[in-house]
This record gives C-alpha cells, sequence and structure tokens, in this order.
C-alpha cells in the first residue's frame, strides 16, 4: 500500500481527535486522522451522549411510573406504564448512528482524510495501521495523540459475566433485577439512577466516606436525599473484595462482611488512559502519573508531537478534550495560542443535577483569597415551583476586594443548561454587579444566578 505523507495526523477520532482535525482541515492543513473504532470515540459512542439517552428515557419512565402510582399532585394519572429496554436501547442507537455519520460527514466537509484502523507508531513521525485490505504507513510533519482512556478494571472484579462496564451497561437489553454499582462517582451514580428510574433494585458501594468525592457536602446533598428516595441503597466507606457466583463480597464501613447478590455489578472505579499495546511506550513520552505529560500547548516531550483529551489527565471530559483539539489545530496553523481557559465546566448528570465551574469556597480559600459567597435556594424560585423540582441552589464565590467572580456551582433539576452561563461570566471576569445588573428573564431557574449575585452583595430580593 502507497504510504500516505501529511503535514497532520491525528491518532483517534474522539472528540478531541475529531475536533482537531476539522479544525486543521477548515484552516487548510493538509490532515490525517485514524480510527480503530467508531469515529466520535467514547463520548458519542459509548459515553455522553448514550448515557444522557438512557437518563432522558429513564426520567420519562419515571415520570409515568409515578402518575400511574397516583403520587402526581398535578391531577395527571395514567395506566401501569411498560417499559421495552431494547425499543430504548434501539431508540438511544439511533441518535448515536446519526451523530457518528454527522462527524464523518463534518471531517470529509473539511476535507480531512479518514483512515479505519488501529494506529502503532514505528517512531515520532511515522505510524503503521492494520487496515482491513492491508498496512497503511503514515509518515506525518506533527502527530496529535487523541486515543482518549477506557474503564478501569478491578484486578479480583474482571469484566466479563455479571460484571460489566459503562459501555455494557448502556446496551442492556433487559433491565437488572439487581443491580450493584461499584464506584459512586458520576459515571455510576448518572447509571445507577437511570437503572433505578427503570425498575432495578439498586445498590451502590463507594470506598469512600461520600459518594461524588469531588464534591463538597453541600452540593452532593440533594443528590444523595434523590437516591434514597428512589430506594438506591448507598453504602459508603465500604470496599468491593470480591465475586462468588453472582454475589459480590464487600466490607462495610464497619469492618463486617457482607453480601450481594446481583444479576449485574457495574465497575465505574474511574477510567485510565489509553496508552498501552499500540508503540507508545517506545517513543519513551514524558508522563504526569498514567497521564501525556503536557505544556500549555499540548505539547508532550518530544518535538512535533501533541497530545490532547483524556490521555492528557483530569478533567476527563470531552469539552476539555474539543477545546485542546481546536487549539492544536490552530497552533500547527501557525497561530499564537496558548491554554488560557480560565475554567472548564463540569456537569453531573444525576438528579438533580450539578454543575460546577471555577473555584469552589474551600477551593478559593485554600488558594489564599478571601471571599464573599453567595447562595441562592431553588424554593424561593417562581420557575422550579412550577416544575415540582425545588431542590438546590445557585452559589457564586467572589473575592471580598473586588467582588470578582471565581467560582459558581448550582445543584438542581435542569441546571446542566445554566452552565454556560456560570463559563462565560468566568471567562469574561464578570464581578457579582455584572450578574447582578443582568436582566434574568422571568420565570427561569436562571434568575436563582441573579439572586446569588445579589446574596452576595447583601442584597438579594427574593429571600
Ligand atoms: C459513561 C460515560 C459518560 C460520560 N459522560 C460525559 C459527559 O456527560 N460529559 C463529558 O464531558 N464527558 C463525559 N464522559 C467522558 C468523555 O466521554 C471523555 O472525556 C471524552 O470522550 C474524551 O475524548 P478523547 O477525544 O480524549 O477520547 P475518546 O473519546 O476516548 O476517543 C479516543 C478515540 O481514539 C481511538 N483510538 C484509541 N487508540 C487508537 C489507536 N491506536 N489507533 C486509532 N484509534 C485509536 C478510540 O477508538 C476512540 O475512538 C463520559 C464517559 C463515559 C464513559
Amino acid at each position: 500500500m502507497k504510504e500516505i505523507v501529511c503535514k497532520l495526523l491525528v491518532i483517534g477520532a474522539g472528540p478531541g481527535g475529531y475536533i482537531c482535525a476539522i479544525r486543521a482541515g477548515q484552516l487548510g492543513i493538509d490532515t490525517v486522522i485514524v480510527e480503530a473504532v467508531k469515529a466520535g470515540g467514547t463520548c458519542l459512542n459509548i459515553g455522553c451522549i448514550p448515557s444522557k439517552a438512557l437518563i432522558h428515557a429513564a426520567e420519562e419512565f419515571e415520570k409515568v411510573s409515578h402518575m400511574a402510582a397516583a403520587k402526581s399532585p398535578l391531577g395527571i394519572s395514567v395506566e401501569t406504564p411498560k417499559l421495552d429496554l431494547a425499543k430504548t436501547i434501539a431508540w438511544k442507537d439511533g441518535i448515536v448512528g446519526r451523530l457518528n455519520s454527522g462527524v464523518l460527514g463534518l471531517l470529509r466537509k473539511a476535507r480531512v482524510k479518514i483512515v479505519h484502523g488501529r494506529a502503532k507508531f514505528r517512531d515520532g513521525k511515522t505510524v503503521e495501521v492494520e487496515t482491513e485490505t492491508g498496512t497503511q504507513v503514515i509518515r506525518a510533519e506533527t502527530i496529535v495523540i487523541a486515543t482518549g482512556s477506557e474503564p478501569v478494571e478491578l484486578p479480583f472484579l474482571p469484566f466479563g459475566g455479571p460484571v460489566i462496564s459503562s459501555t455494557e451497561a448502556l446496551s442492556l437489553k433487559t433491565v437488572p433485577q439487581k443491580l450493584v454499582v461499584v464506584g459512586g462517582g458520576y459515571i455510576g451514580l448518572e447509571l445507577g439512577t437511570a437503572f433505578a428510574k427503570l425498575g432495578s433494585k439498586v445498590t451502590v458501594v463507594e470506598a469512600t466516606s461520600q459518594i461524588l468525592p469531588q464534591y463538597d457536602a453541600e452540593l452532593v446533598k440533594p443528590v444523595a436525599k434523590r437516591l434514597a428516595d428512589l430506594g438506591i441503597r448507598v453504602l459508603t466507606g465500604a470496599k468491593a473484595k470480591g465475586l462468588s457466583g453472582n454475589t459480590l463480597l464487600i466490607e462495610t464501613a464497619e469492618g463486617a462482611e457482607e453480601q450481594l447478590a446481583a444479576d449485574k455489578i457495574l465497575v465505574t472505579v474511574g477510567r485510565k488512559p489509553r496508552t498501552e499495546g499500540w508503540g507508545l511506550d517506545e517513543l519513551d513520552l514524558d508522563r504526569a502519573g498514567k497521564f501525556l505529560r503536557i505544556d500549555d500547548r499540548c505539547r508532550t516531550s518530544m518535538r512535533g508531537v501533541h497530545a490532547i483529551g483524556d490521555i492528557t489527565g483530569e478533567p476527563m471530559l470531552a469539552h476539555r478534550a474539543m477545546a485542546q483539539g481546536e487549539m492544536v489545530a490552530e497552533i500547527v496553523a501557525g497561530k499564537k495560542r496558548t491554554w488560557d481557559k480560565r475554567c472548564i465546566p463540569a456537569v453531573c448528570f444525576t438528579d438533580p443535577e450539578i454543575v460546577t465551574a471555577g473555584l469552589s469556597p474551600d477551593e478559593a480559600r485554600a488558594q489564599g483569597y478571601e471571599i464573599r459567597v453567595g447562595q441562592f435556594p431553588f424554593s424561593a424560585n417562581g420557575r422550579a415551583m412550577t416544575m415540582l423540582s425545588e431542590d438546590g441552589f445557585v452559589r457564586i464565590v467572589a473575592r471580598a476586594d473586588s467582588n470578582l467572580v471565581l467560582g459558581i456551582q448550582a445543584v438542581g433539576s435542569g441546571v446542566s443548561e445554566l452552565s454556560s452561563a456560570f463559563a462565560l461570566a468566568i471567562e469574561m471576569g464578570a464581578r457579582l454587579e455584572d450578574i447582578a445588573a443582568t436582566i434574568h428573564a422571568h420565570p427561569t431557574r436562571s434568575e436563582g444566578f441573579q439572586e446569588a449575585a445579589l446574596k452576595a452583595l447583601g442584597h438579594a430580593l427574593h429571600i
């Protein structure tokens, strides 16, 4: 097969890689992208998109079930709903398929050459790809590594049989009667909550003393309350120890042994960078722990080799990967770009949702800031009342001396859609007065954002 020579080679067509390749193509760079599985990567095929589809279906089913149990105060009643999970999964696969073709179409439109197969490094300028029609050698001036991450497997709970990762959980054809989730981070809780709403009896086993350990207790409280309302058993400080048939053995926080019978055991204890088995070791790039070390231009320790996305570390989020991809394409095109983002918003699509952007009060204090904090509860927000979802709040953290906004957090139903307003405020260097003086449409949850700013300034109007 004839060797391909190009200016830019992107390895991996996840959100980091495909955005990098599209932007490079737009800038007229001769670009090739290699993908081993499916364009769109983890996010589009087995992550963000399918999980949000399942979460939405579960929410709808739970709403109707609630009405069928005559628990709705809205005066709506329905007959007992039924669920055909295989049909739900087929609908989810349809969305994934549409987006997948969309990404391929965008790559073609940007004149990016797509090579299907697994890339293996020969050296820092050359890879070989095992394609369906033979080995394709690609030589490039610049290479971008965007190979993402994969689920961490516990040695005593290897994937297979009843033990599944998020990938299998997103393609189950029947709802497991009993589901044990090992790991109470965002992926485990998003999926655990969805299956509880679909009818599974769910138990979450979390080794640390709190679910969602990376968030502060105040933000997690409404989520913990809802898990309890849904009948989900949460065991914090508990450690999975091993498997006997379909029974998970755990050690509880009190040191007692317990056996949890399960149809499926979903292990979501983290994700690790995809660095092994494709010649990356031979390049001997500097590492930051298990991840590739990069600088503020996503350059690795080897000239001409960049890395973006999950392989470069936390936060392992699709929008971080995309922003890095776009930046690297512009750098390759000769533009002056460095990573100058003030914040990377993060959303937990739990029930209720959690959004964080910038610094929490504790993080701000730890960085030596004197701060003022304004918090506004959704129980005082008209829109939240009309939607029967008053749990949660918006919180703003600002410098006490200048009112410069350092961080914004929220927990509540639908707050994911506020994440862009939060990030924009921080990126533009907003002060509390800017948010307080901006007219927020009524009645919306976003008024809680304005009220939190007013509260921090000492004159909230609706509380
Ligand atoms: C269940 C779940 C839910 C998630 N939900 C969210 C969410 O709501 N929001 C969010 O921001 N993030 C979410 N994430 C995380 C998000 O999916 C990742 O942060 C994102 O996909 C990382 O993008 P990436 O481009 O770095 O890598 P990936 O998306 O992992 O893509 C890497 C690509 O490289 C390919 N590849 C690997 N090795 C090779 C090779 N040698 N040759 C060729 N191709 C190769 C892979 O096949 C893959 O397609 C979720 C993840 C999971 C698992």
